[in-house]
């Protein structure tokens, strides 16, 4: 199991949400990313997603999420993500579950499980099939987690579990590190300090790019 936030995506240009003193590309989240701020300024909410997603046409998988890839070679690799990117599955890995829901998905405001695949810009008038505005598929702060059950039981049986460029700030997503069984091996790949961690981790302090492919180097090796 590998559980992935917005640190594993900073090196293909992505930023972060919190390495700028709290901003996301210069926006407040409770600006942005709240039920409360859609209902408040819809175009400023729909305009913000709408360059996500544009920037997400430009950009490519790095080095940590290829050798994710690679190491599905020998192990059942699942990937539970925070990031709403896609670039797990454009670097190729299988098995991807998006807790915080997808940029090129798009939701009716009205019903969260009428959802369709859309990969240009929502703008205000966009309807989905019943009738209500056209939303991001996107987890905003204050809404459930609904793939959170589904995540929680895939950490319980997981051998060995391990958490990528994520400051386990949001919750529900953060607690999911204290899931795993007794004899799960667990490791961090994060090259600032983890407040939230676990000390039974094994702390890999380097940027994605380099930690994930020397980590799965290292795992494969151990296959054999
Ligand atoms: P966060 O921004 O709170 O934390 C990012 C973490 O990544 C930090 O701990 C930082 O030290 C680490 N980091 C920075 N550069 C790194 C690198 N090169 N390699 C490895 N780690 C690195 O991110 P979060 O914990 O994922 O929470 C942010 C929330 O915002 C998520 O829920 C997500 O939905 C959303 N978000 C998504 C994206 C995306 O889809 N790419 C981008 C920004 C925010």
């Amino acid at each position: 199991m590998v559980l992935t936030g917005a640190g594993i995506s900073a090196e293909s240009g992505i930023s972060t949400f919190r390495d700028n003193g709290g901003l996301w590309e210069n926006y407040s989240i409770y600006e942005v990313a709240t039920p409360e701020a859609f209902e408040k300024n819809p175009a400023l909410v729909l305009d913000f997603y709408n360059q996500r997603r544009r920037q997400l046409h430009q950009v490519q998988p790095n080095a940590a999420h290829l050798a994710l890839v690679d190491l599905e070679a020998k192990y059942d690799v699942k990937i539970i993500t925070q990031n709403i990117d896609n670039l797990h599955e454009k670097a190729g890995s299988s098995q991807v579950l998006h807790l915080h829901g997808e940029l090129f998905k798009a939701r009716s405001s009205r019903n969260p499980n009428l959802i369709i695949h859309h990969e240009t810009d929502i703008q205000l008038g966009d309807l989905a099939a019943d009738g209500s505005q056209l939303r991001p598929h996107v987890v905003w702060f204050g809404e459930a987690v609904p793939a959170m059950e589904e995540a929680a039981s895939l950490v319980a049986h997981a051998d060995i579990f391990i958490v990528i460029g994520t400051s386990l700030n949001v919750y529900p997503a953060a607690g999911l590190v204290d899931f795993c069984k007794p004899n799960c091996e667990k490791y961090l790949v994060n090259p600032e300090i983890v407040y939230n961690i676990p000390k039974d981790y094994r702390v890999i302090k380097e940027k994605a790019g380099i930690g994930v492919p020397a980590l799965v180097k290292e795992l494969l090796q151990k296959g054999e």
